[in-house]
């Protein structure tokens, strides 16, 4: 069966990072977005790589959607030039009406808005609040660290060890979104003590 991606959120950084391959890979998933007609949904800013992120969207051309609370429309320099821009009140609101908006979601690299924002969405799939595809951008393997201490915490035993159908891990844009178009989520309840995804 094939997920039908109409929009996909977008969670990175509110910085660049501090090399260039990190830039090139938000402009590549922007460009890449756009050219499959795919629409963004993100942070709404237009600094590090939410802004190079959203600008590639929109110049292929593709609709852009950002979502920010009111209190940091300065902090991260709202973007003026997006389809739609949608201030809320809250982290909480933002942080919801992304995933409502959304048929997926891709983490790039980023901080720890970033992070919180990929746990939180993981950890909704894994409860099932909602059965949508995650895709980790695994730029020059930025997330392998994070991806090793998930296998820590499965050996640990505080993890299902099939924890890694909750997302798919890619370093190429265009295969990462084939990828998530062709993979199920986990369905059915969720039974304690069993460790099953
Ligand atoms: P960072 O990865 O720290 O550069 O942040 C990336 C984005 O995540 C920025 O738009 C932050 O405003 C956002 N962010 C940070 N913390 C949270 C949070 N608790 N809930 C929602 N968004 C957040």
């Amino acid at each position: 069966m094939t997920v039908k991606l109409k929009r996909i959120c977008v969670f990175t950084g509110s910085r660049e990072g501090s090399r260039a391959v990190y830039r090139e890979a938000a402009r590549n998933l922007g460009e890449t977005l756009s050219g499959r007609g795919i629409g963004v949904v993100y942070g709404g800013g237009h600094i590090g790589l939410m802004g190079v992120l959203a600008d590639a969207a929109l110049e292929g051309g593709g609709e852009v959607i950002g979502v920010i609370p009111q209190g940091i429309v300065d902090l991260e320099v709202a973007h003026e030039g997006v389809t739609e821009l949608r201030i809320v009140k809250t982290m909480h609101e933002r942080k919801a009406q992304m995933a409502d908006l959304s048929d997926g979601f891709i983490v790039l690299p980023g901080g720890l808005g970033t992070l919180e924002e990929m746990m939180e969405i993981i950890s909704w799939v894994y409860l099932r609040f909602i059965s949508k595809p995650i895709g980790l951008l695994n730029v020059e393997g930025y997330f392998d660290p994070l991806l090793s201490f998930f296998r820590h915490a499965a050996g640990e035993g505080f993890m299902p060890e099939s924890y890694d159908k909750l997302f798919t891990v890619g370093e190429n844009s265009d295969l990462l979104i084939s990828g998530m178009e062709g993979y199920s989520p986990p369905d059915g309840a969720l039974v304690r003590g069993f460790d099953t995804i």
